[in-house]
């Protein structure tokens, strides 16, 4: 069994993080005050199949993966926290749990924001993580499937991080879910869905519910989990269009303080101080005497419930919240300790299926296979970006010109929390810049001075 020190350190080397969301560097999580270990395989976002496919296909690797990261942390139980509608998966995992005392199935309801930590908590463990406080404050630690795959892929095989499986889904011939070295472009990964079946596309990156609008030419990073091709007029293409000050003026004008977003707000229904309707009253009518409202903002956590799902007039209680929050966050103004409420018993009849989430947003026509193609795809031109985590960018240790081999580390961890970046193909380095390095295939670079000569 290896020490939490002795794992933290290859962890870190091996440059894992949270395989989707914000990217927190994994070895961070590792924590002897850990008593509960969740594998998160709620697949929060609709249309995203990753997850399920990996952890059916790699049940006992990641299993024993998940247990021994238990036992070095010395946690007491270990709980997968896994969807009731993933059956193969299910069925996969009961093949091999009898071998691990402590671990357990947590079931989910198909319901949106399953996968969002705190939620995901409270459902497998009746724990309230304490607003603005972190998992390890109630002995959780939370780690996802293909994090803890990218774990076993390190210990077992020495690879470090240097590929992502990146689900295509929406406008495309073939939904499927693809594994792509970091760096490759969002336009090559599309394209192994075959053609679009719209003539003008728009690039979601992350699901339609916390993604956002991307460009062709950006690179996928170790948190890309997700490209949903929708048209350019599709209902979230519109919403994430809009511009703030006018979806203040619309909630000036229509938001009837009919109190949908809080009552069906994730982290309010936990006991969290989050109230968006008593935010967008505020916000609105620009009326500071109860401060609280805006510094409660910091408890959203941004799953987008309250304007892509509660809101009947349409207003973007989210959006505005977001604005509010980054500004409090430039000026330093941290979450304050807050305590939760009781959980109250209307909780479970204000959960959001996630059927009806879907055919709200206009999603249902998509929600389609995109079966798993586990073989790195071939590449010859990759840009890898110095920051794909929470905290301090990997520092480059390579200069243009360079040969590198797929699997060197070409950034190593910078001074406090970081991990180090690997080369996902071998090459030559073309370009450093303190954001990305771009390797190139030699014979690429060859043809294409062949052809400018
Ligand atoms: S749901 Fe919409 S209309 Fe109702 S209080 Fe919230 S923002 Fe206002
Ligand atoms: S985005 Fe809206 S629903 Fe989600 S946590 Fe924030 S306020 Fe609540």
């Amino acid at each position: 069994m290896m020490e939490i020190e002795q794992l933290s350190k290859l962890i870190q080397e091996n440059g894992i993080v949270g395989a989707g969301g914000a990217g927190f560097p994994s070895y961070a999580k590792l924590n002897a005050k850990t008593e509960t270990l969740i594998l998160n395989c709620a697949e929060c976002e609709p249309l995203l199949k990753l997850h399920r496919q990996l952890l059916e296909k790699y049940a006992a690797e990641i299993a024993d993966t998940f247990y021994k990261i238990g036992r070095t942390v010395g946690a007491k139980e270990m709980v997968i926290g896994i969807k009731k509608s993933y059956k193969k998966t299910i069925e996969a995992l009961h093949a091999v749990l009898d071998a691990y005392p402590n671990m357990r199935l947590g079931l989910l309801d198909e319901v949106y924001p399953a996968g969002d930590e705190v939620v995901l908590i409270y459902e497998v463990t009746k724990k309230v993580v304490k607003p603005g406080g972190l998992p390890i404050d109630c002995g959780v630690a939370v780690f996802n499937v293909e994090t803890v795959y990218n774990v076993y892929r390190a210990v077992e095989k020495n690879i470090p991080v240097i590929d992502k499986l990146v689900s295509v889904v929406g406008e495309v011939e073939h939904p499927v879910t693809v594994r792509v070295p970091i760096g490759t472009s969002i336009e090559e990964t599309v394209r192994l869905a075959g053609n679009n079946t719209h003539d003008d596309p728009v690039y979601f990156i992350g699901g339609p519910m916390m993604g956002q609008i991307g460009s062709g030419l950006q690179p996928v990073t170790k948190t890309t989990n997700a490209v949903l091709v929708l048209p350019q007029d599709h209902l979230i293409v519109r919403k994430k269009q809009r511009k703030a000050s006018i979806d203040l003026k619309r909630a000036a004008a229509s938001c009837c303080q009919c109190t949908m977003c809080t009552d069906l707000c994730p982290r309010n229904r936990l006991g969290h101080p989050i109230e968006p309707h008593l935010f967008m009253r505020a916000a609105t009518c620009k009326d500071v005497q109860e401060p609280n409202i805006f510094i409660n903002t910091m408890f959203c956590s941004s799953c987008g419930l309250c304007e892509m799902y509660s809101c009947m007039q349409g207003l973007s209680p989210r959006s505005l919240i977001a604005d509010y929050k980054a500004g409090l966050r430039a000026n330093g103004i941290k979450p304050p300790k807050a305590e939760p409420k009781p959980v109250g018993t209307e909780r479970d009849y204000r959960k959001v299926p996630m059927a009806r989430l879907m055919a709200r947003l206009d999603l249902a026509k998509y929600n389609k296979k995109a079966p798993l193609a586990d073989e790195a795809i071939t590449v010859s031109k990759v840009k890898i970006l110095l920051s794909q985590h929470i905290g301090a960018p990997a520092a480059a240790v390579v200069h243009a010109g360079e040969q590198v081999q797929k699997g060197q580390m070409i950034a190593q961890p910078a001074q406090g929390l970081s991990v180090g970046i690997h080369a996902s193909i071998s090459g030559t380095v073309s370009a450093v810049t303190d954001q990305y390095i771009v390797i190139e295939k030699e014979h690429e670079k060859q043809k294409g001075c062949a052809e400018n000569e």
